[in-house]
Parts: C-alpha cells; sequence; structure tokens
C-alpha cells in the first residue's frame, strides 16, 4: 500500500510541448468532425436529467441509439440498467461502462441548454442536473459505440456495453450483478470506465493504479440513555453525553488503529437528539460516512466503533440490552482497484497522444469497483480531464476556483472532452481486443 500511495504522485509524462499542443490540436479537429452528433447527444442528455433510478426516458434515449447501429439490448439489469452487446467474431469480451443518473441540484451554469428540470421527491419539488458528468460519460460512451462499429475491421472479439443506474446512491452495479440477465452476458477479460475530473484538462487522463477509489459505507447509530430532567441529570442516563464521548473517541480509531499508510476516513456527518435544553432524551441518533481501501482496515474500523460505543455506554451505567444499535446501511460499496497490468496497456498506446497525470487515491466511492468481484476481473476507472485551458485560467481569478464535481456551476469543455474521451476509450479498447 505505502509503495501504491508513493506511486500515486502527480506526474505529466514528458513529451515536447511544442509538438504535444500541435498533435492534440490535430486530434481535436479530426475528432470533432466526427463527434458532432454525440455533442447533440450530450446537450439532449444535459437538458433532460434524471436522478438515480429513475433513468427511464435516458435509458431508451440510449438504447434507441444502439440498435440501429446493429448492438443487441440486453434489459432488466436492475432498475433502468442495460447491457448492449457487439459481436465481431472470435475473440476476448471487454467491458466499457457509463452511469446515467443525475443529482437534485439546481443549475447554475448559465448554459442556454441548462437543466431547468424539477422533479418531486419526498414531496418537495426538487431541481435536477448531471452535475457528476455522466452527461459526458454516456456521450461519449455512445460515440465510442459508433465508433467501434465504425472500425470493425481493427478489431475482433465482443465489445459489452453497460449503461448503469444509481451510482450516485450506490446501487446501481449491485443491482446489476444480482440480476438474472446479467448471467446471461460473456464475462469480460477486462472492464474500463471513465469519471470525468473537475480539475484535469482535454487531453489529459487521470491514472492511479492499485486502490483509487475508497470502500464506502453509511452507518446510523442509536445512542440509548435514560431520559429525564435536565436539572437532575444524576437521576437520567445522558445519551447527549455519551454521544460526545463517542463521537470524540472514535476519531482514534484512524489515528491509533490503523497503520498511517493505510488512509481511512470515520465522518459522524448528523446528530440528532433531544427537543429543549431542560429534557434529557432517551435516545440519539447519529450518522456515518466511513472510507477504507483494504477489508483489513475496513474490518477493524467496523470492529472499534462497535467496541468503543458499547464500552462508553456499559461506563455510563447502560444495561447490557440497552447498548447502541449499529445499522450498516444497504449503500456499501467495495474500492476501485485499478489494476496493474490494464495501467500499463494504457501507458502502451495512448502516452502518445495524451497527457497521462498520475492521480493520488481518493477517499470518494464509486460502483464500479463492485463488477471486479473482489478484484478477480482487471479492471480500470480512468479520470477524464474535461477543462479547457481558457478555463482553467478564468478559474484562478475566480473567488470562487475550480467548480468541482456536485458543483452547480460544473460546466466541463464538453466539445473537446467527448472527442477526446471517444479517441481514448477506442484506442484502448481496440488495443486490448488485439492483444488478448
Ligand atoms: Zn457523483
Ligand atoms: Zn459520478
Amino acid at each position: 500500500m505505502t509503495l501504491l500511495i508513493k506511486l500515486c504522485f502527480i506526474c505529466i509524462f514528458s513529451l515536447s510541448l511544442t509538438s504535444l499542443i500541435a498533435q492534440k490540436d490535430k486530434q481535436v479537429n479530426r475528432s470533432s468532425a466526427n463527434s458532432a452528433s454525440a455533442i447533440e447527444w450530450y446537450k439532449i442528455l444535459h437538458q433532460n436529467p434524471e436522478l438515480s433510478t429513475f433513468e427511464d426516458s435516458t435509458a431508451k434515449f440510449l438504447k434507441s441509439k444502439l440498435s440501429k447501429i446493429g448492438y443487441t439490448i440486453i434489459d432488466s439489469l436492475g432498475y433502468h440498467s442495460f447491457a448492449a452487446v457487439l459481436k465481431n467474431g472470435e475473440g476476448p469480451t471487454l467491458l466499457y461502462r457509463t452511469d446515467m443518473d443525475a443529482l437534485p441540484i439546481k443549475e447554475a451554469t448559465g448554459w442556454t441548454f441548462s437543466s431547468t428540470k424539477t422533479v418531486q421527491k419526498d414531496q418537495v419539488e426538487t431541481p435536477v442536473m448531471h452535475a457528476c458528468g455522466h452527461d459526458i460519460h454516456m456521450a461519449t460512451w455512445l460515440n465510442v459505440a459508433q465508433t467501434m462499429v465504425n472500425q470493425r475491421k481493427k478489431w475482433n472479439g465482443t465489445l459489452v456495453l453497460l449503461a448503469q443506474s444509481a451510482e450516485e446512491i450506490g446501487r446501481g452495479a449491485k443491482e446489476v450483478m444480482a440480476s438474472a440477465a446479467w448471467k446471461q452476458i460473456p464475462q469480460p477479460s477486462h472492464q474500463l470506465a471513465f469519471h470525468v475530473s473537475a480539475n484535469l484538462e482535454v487531453g489529459e487522463l487521470g491514472l492511479c493504479d492499485g486502490y483509487s477509489m475508497a470502500a464506502v459505507d453509511m452507518m446510523n447509530i442509536t445512542i440509548y440513555g435514560q431520559g429525564g430532567h435536565g436539572a437532575e441529570p444524576y437521576k437520567a442516563i445522558d445519551p447527549v453525553l455519551i454521544s460526545a464521548q463517542f463521537i470524540t473517541q472514535i476519531q482514534s480509531i484512524v489515528s491509533r488503529n490503523l497503520p498511517p499508510n493505510d488512509p481511512a476516513v470515520v465522518t459522524v456527518g448528523a446528530i440528532q437528539g433531544g427537543t429543549v435544553g431542560n429534557v434529557i432524551p432517551n435516545e440519539v441518533l447519529l450518522k456515518l460516512t466511513i472510507r477504507t481501501y483494504s477489508t483489513e482496515s475496513r474490518a477493524l474500523v467496523m470492529k472499534r466503533i462497535k467496541e468503543i460505543g458499547d464500552h462508553l455506554a456499559m461506563a455510563a451505567g447502560m444495561p447490557e440490552n440497552r447498548l447502541p444499535k449499529y445499522d450498516l446501511l444497504d449503500m456499501s460499496i467495495p474500492p476501485v482497484y485499478n489494476s496493474e497490468k490494464i495501467g500499463k496497456e494504457i501507458n502502451a498506446c495512448l502516452s502518445n497522444k495524451f497527457s497521462l497525470v498520475k492521480i493520488p487515491p481518493t477517499m470518494i466511492g464509486e460502483d464500479f469497483g463492485i463488477y471486479s468481484g473482489g478484484n478477480k476481473i482487471p479492471s480500470y476507472l480512468i479520470w477524464l480531464g474535461v477543462l479547457s485551458k481558457a478555463q482553467k485560467e478564468a478559474y484562478k481569478n475566480d473567488a470562487l476556483g475550480i467548480p468541482s464535481l456536485h458543483s452547480s456551476r460544473f460546466s466541463p469543455d464538453f466539445e473537446n472532452t467527448i472527442p477526446r474521451g471517444t479517441e481514448a476509450m477506442s484506442t484502448l479498447l481496440i488495443h486490448l481486443f488485439n492483444k488478448n
């Protein structure tokens, strides 16, 4: 792990700058000419975002394009997920996945084709925006689908394009894997995906071999006490005080129980308890997120949370049948582990056309990691740069800085990102088809 982190320092591959820029300009122009429809698809998808598990129209839009160009659609992969399969003679099977869902955010890009969409969510009118770039993922993915048809003489094998629902809530990939229809799909030898990076420039691809995105767990903990009068705390058992001790104490798990080279995060994001100042409540609810990489760390964090919670409650006088309740929510996802072998192939086929940037691991999660089945199938998630040079310069003078993913201002340079992403992914797919 130490070695992996050391390897993930940021470095830009050295090509002569002048030749690199000239080469890229030429490629952008050439690819743009082939990507006019993909840019229109992007605008349609951007203007019509759908929240996790509700991607019905989005899936229909993608399927209609794919069936017209010869892909066989396999439906019923959970929510609105589907696969589009193209058989092109004997050869390996490769999988390339896109996600489809958007976020409950009110768009503030100022674009003429901004999303003005709202939906009713929990009886509240909620705005919807593609603020995580899944619209870029889809437009690029569709364009790669077309490119692989156009270039079918250059490769042999089976291409499985997977469109996945509900990535933002960590449920989509699990549903795909649990579906009966998934078993009909040939098992791939390699699996690929893009995620846009809000900080990288167009033409830059971010790579992080090994653990690149964290395992995510969400947990609700109920700390019980014995309610009473706020003026007579000695007659009560105060769950607010136990919670305060617990929140402080669990911060020692990362600093004192885990090796410092195996990163983890334990965050209490919400505390709900009590009503007024002079009443000691019966219970307090805490909502946590836990981020880890290795299975050992994950197990240790879970064990220590329970040990600390149980012992603090007992020390406060709670009986054994009223110790804290630990609810691990059905949103857990494993880490994304990027295969070093695929990392080498990316270097081999893309380093002369793209700037390959080494990216450190992030504690953000992505359910793409589920498809590797515990790292049994080599997989790689590549960060796709989306900023134009002009945007990067302009943001330097902007007090708000570069808009991150999930920002209402997230405004990628889609006109250049989509053609460059298409070129990178189709080149890599063809390379892997011929290599295996
Ligand atoms: Zn997201
Ligand atoms: Zn995303």
